[in-house]
Parts: structure tokens; sequence; C-alpha cells
């Protein structure tokens, strides 16, 4: 087993995880087989009962993780699916150490960070590497150095060389250069700094990448490298750039991945990474481009729509088109006018998840809009709720139709809590999570969606339903109910999983986020079909205001 240890310094949010995703990306183009794993030093279990305004999204894995918009990162870049135990963090690490101390696991110890805690990390990330068959694995560890509370993962990090060996070990440290206009200079210090407070707690990098507002002359990397006892040529930049996609394509161009084959002793190898290529040369030079409106509270924080932002942008590729984003504002969405306004020239409207009552009517509108004028409407988990909830008020004439969850006291709680979530305790960890199983019915705009698959599987994170006791009056009136969860042990059968109109172009509500699953290699299917939409009623628009 190989590891790779990504450090970074100076300032946070350096797109640290971008950089660990694109060195995975780089050596899976040389067809290892590499894992990544993050570890978050904040004392929360897990990213799920964090604010998306500060963290951005969170990012739900497979088992049901509620993980760091990072693992989402890797799971594109690396094309894997990834787990629970990629997203280590401080309170995992602590809760796991105290349970074995009241266990009696460490009896007539003195339990301590070093070497119980380290210890536990230790363990942490050899187990990923281990249960996920992994030649390399990346661990990018979060936050910077010199932070306290990173300490003792940089001691696990640090002590690894020993275990592992130096020829299976390299330690990757991402710091900024910033640029000063006025005196027009690229500045190395904040790095030297950087390195030095690294060096101080054991840990000498390798590698040292420089994130910048452009690419750096030589001159540069050769001071960053003297100063810092890093070889010349272990020292590479990552400047800015227009498409995440071409991170990994310039971080190789400047020869990173041999510098890695020559750092763990692997065979020299051309990599592949045509998927990276004509992705990028795609959202370069797209054939067409639309105008997709999200409709959500975050308008302010894309990183709160990440995944979500990416399967789009999938959708395109497929489509050979450039996705542009119209954020709209919920909280606008007032009168008439305003949803004329808001929604004017875009090709289509998605409604995003989300929870909590503010916003709701806005999103509401929203989904009426888009029915009422045959715009292509996509509506992820609450944006499916949105849309039975308008499709019950509007159309089945079901006055005042809520979800319990914005109002307790709705005569018609169309979207209710189910048995199970009653006699949940806590927030933790206690929705609806991680992939469960959708039948598709045959004949619908669903099963077309999915190119005629019966049983999909899409990942979860919510803890409403849409309430069994109304289906018969929703389906009377019209809507298709064209997606279900197949029985299941302690389950309810037929759970109501999508949605969708007959008489519209494409109006589709899925109770998942299929997000989560797009790649760039395997767009999402209801990504890839909503973006269609969408051309096709640009081309109808087009015709119609051409035809006038
Ligand atoms: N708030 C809704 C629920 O809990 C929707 C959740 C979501 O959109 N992720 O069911």
């Amino acid at each position: 087993m190989r590891y790779i240890f990504v450090t970074g310094g100076v300032v946070s949010s350096l797109g640290k995880g971008i950089v660990t995703s694109s060195l995975g990306a780089i050596l899976r183009g040389r067809g290892y087989r590499v894992t990544a794993l993050k570890i978050d030093p904040y004392v929360n279990i897990d990213a799920g009962t964090m604010r998306p305004y500060e963290h951005g999204e969170v990012f739900v894995t497979a088992d049901g993780a509620e993980t760091d918009l990072d693992i989402g990162h890797y799971e594109r870049f690396l094309d894997r699916d990834l787990a629970r135990i990629n997203n280590v963090t401080t309170g995992q690490v602590y809760l796991s150490v105290i349970q074995k101390e009241r266990r009696g696991d460490y009896l007539s110890q003195t339990v301590q960070v070093i070497p119980h805690v380290t210890d536990e990390i230790k363990e942490r990330i050899r187990r990923v590497g281990r249960e996920q068959n992994a030649e390399i694995v990346i661990v990018e560890v979060g936050g910077t150095v010199g932070d306290i509370e990173s300490l003792p993962f940089l001691e696990a990090i640090r002590q690894m060389r020993f275990d592992a060996g130096p020829e299976n070990t390299l330690y990757l440290h991402l710091t900024l250069v910033p640029y000063l206009r006025t005196s027009e200079e690229f500045k190395t210090k904040p790095t030297q700094h950087s390195v030095a407070t690294l060096r101080s707690v054991g840990i000498q990098p390798d590698i040292i990448v420089l994130r910048s507002e452009k690419d750096l002359p030589e001159e540069v990397k050769r001071k960053v490298a003297l100063f810092t006892n890093v070889e010349a040529g272990s020292v590479f930049t990552s400047y800015d750039v227009r498409f995440l996609y071409e991170v990994p394509l310039v971080l190789e161009e400047q020869g990173l991945g041999k510098r890695v084959e020559a750092g763990l002793g692997l065979e020299p190898v051309i990599p592949n990474l045509g998927v990276w290529r004509e992705a990028v040369e795609v959202l370069k030079n797209p054939e067409r481009r639309v105008r997709v409106a999200i409709a959500g509270k975050y308008v302010k924080m894309p990183d709160a729509y990440l995944s979500l932002l990416e399967a789009l942008r999938h959708g395109g590729l497929k489509n050979r088109a450039a996705v542009e984003i119209a954020w709209v504002d919920v909280e606008k969405l007032k009168a008439e006018d305003d949803l004329a306004e808001a929604f004017a020239g875009v090709d289509a409207i998605l409604v995003p998840g989300g929870f909590g009552v503010r916003g709701i009517e806005g999103k509401i509108k929203a989904a009426r809009y888009a029915r009422e004028k045959g715009i292509p409407y996509l509506g992820i988990c609450l944006g499916m709720q949105v849309a039975v909830i308008e499709f019950a008020r509007h159309v089945a004439g079901l006055e005042r139709a809520n979800s319990t969850e914005f109002d307790p006291y709705t005569p018609h709680p169309v979207i209710d809590l189910m048995p199970e979530q009653l006699e949940v305790e806590g927030l933790g960890g206690t929705m609806r999570l991680g992939d469960w199983p959708m039948r598709i019915r045959p004949g619908t705009l669903l099963a077309r969606v999915y190119g005629g698959q019966e049983l999909v599987f899409e990942r979860h994170r919510h803890r409403y339903e849409v309430n069994p006791d109304y289906v018969p009056r929703l389906e009377e009136a019209g809507l298709v109910i064209s997606g279900v969860t197949p029985g299941r042990e302690g389950r309810g059968e037929g759970l109501v999983e999508a949605i969708e109109l007959p008489d519209h172009p494409f109006f589709l509500g899925v109770q998942s986020h299929p997000e989560f699953k797009s790649r760039p290699m395997r767009p999402s299917p209801p990504f890839v079909a909503f973006v269609e939409a969408a051309l096709a009623y640009q081309d109808r628009r087009r015709l119609l205001a051409g035809g006038a």
C-alpha cells in the first residue's frame, strides 16, 4: 500500500479537495486502483448537522453517510463509489477511543493522544486502503497547518512514513502564492512560513503545489524549492482555470504524475486522461447553450449545490451543450410579475432539495409556473415535494395542502412523516439516507429517462414522504406516480419515488438526489434528459419567436 498525504497552508479554501482529486485522476489515468479519504478536524461526527451556508453541500454516499463535499469531488474524479469510512472526523476518532476505553480495551493504560488517538487515526487510514482494495491511498488533511485541531492528524501521518516506509509515502503540501498588483510580484514568503510550520511538526514535504492566479515563472518555483528544501522539479503550480476539469491536465502537463511515479517507485506510464480532455474541449467549445434557473435559498453560495451544478454540467456535456445557471432567490418570488421576470429567457426550471419553511411558498410558485407555462421542470427531493403540494392545491383542489414539515396543522398533509421517522430521536444521521431502490413504471417519462431500466438505485437524504393516503386522489387528478420504492422488510411498500405530469413536455420530480451519482463519464440520466428537454424547449421558443 502506498500513501500520499495532502496538507494545506497559508489560507483555507485553496481547493485542496480539487488538487487531491486531480492527483487521484492522474494516477487513476495510469491504471492504478486509487482511493482517497478526507480528514476533517472538526468535532462533529459528520457533516450532516452543519449549515450548507458555511460548509457547502452535504454529500451523501451510497452507504448513507453525510460527508464533506470533497468526497463528491473524489467520487467524480476517481469514478468510484466511496463510503462512510472515506470521511474521518475528530468526533469519530474520539468517540471511538472513548468507547474503547469504557469497554476496557485499554485496561490498565493511561489513554493519551499519542499513541491511542494517533493509532486510531492511522488504523482508519489503513482500513480505507484495505477495504477498498487500493494500491494508492490519498489522504487529505482538512484545515491548514498550524490549526490546533489538526495536530493529532499531522502527527499520525508523520508516523505513517515510519510505519509504511519512506518509499511508500509522499507528502504534498498546497499553499497560496499571492500576487501583489502594486509591486507586480508573486510573494513566496507565506509558503516559506507554512512549510516551516509543517516542518515544526516533523513533516518535510516532498512536493509543493502552489495555488496562484496565474502560471508562475520558473524562478518563483525555484525560489520556493530552495527555501523549503524541496527538490527542484518538485514544485508545481495550480493556477486559476475556468473549468475544474482542467486541473488534472494542468498538473499532469507540469509533470506531477511523473514526480509521483518517481517518489513511489512506480513504473513510468503514459496516462490516459481522455475523459478530462474531452470534457474540457466541450466546455470550452459547446455547440449550444441552455439557461437553467435554479430556484433555491442558497443562491449566493453555489457550493451548497455543488453536486447539482456538476450533474447539470454532465448533462450538458452529454448534449455537447453548456449549461448556464440563472440563480433565482425563491424568497423574492411573490407576485406574478416576479415570476415572469425571474424566469424570463430560461429554458428550464430546477427546484433543488432543501429543509425548513423559509422560501417554501416561492418554490411552490416556481413549480406552478413551470407546470402552467410548459417549461421543463426538474424537482429534486424537496423540489418534488413542492411540485406535489402545488398540484394538490391547484389541480386536485386540496386547499392549503402542505407538508407537515412546514405546516403541522394543514388540512391536507400530502407530504408527511412516515411512522419510522416519528420514532426517530436526535437529528444526526437519522434521515432516510443513501442508496434506495426505485421501481420504474413502464411507459412513463421516467422509464424513458432511465432508458427502459426497471429498477435503479439513487441516493437519498430526506425525512418526509408523499403521504400514501393521498396518492389515489392525486392520481385521480392526473398526477403520475412513475417511481416507487419496492417493498422491503419493515419499510412501506410503494413509497413515492418519482412523479410526473403526462400533458407537459417535461415535468419530473424525484424524491432522491440523482446528482450525487453523476460523473463526467457517467452522467446522471435525469440530468441528461432535463438538459435535452431544455434544448427542445429553446428550439420551440425560438421557432415561435421567429414565426411571430
Ligand atoms: N425537507 C425535506 C425532507 O426532509 C426534503 C429534504 C431534501 O430536499 N433533501 O423530506
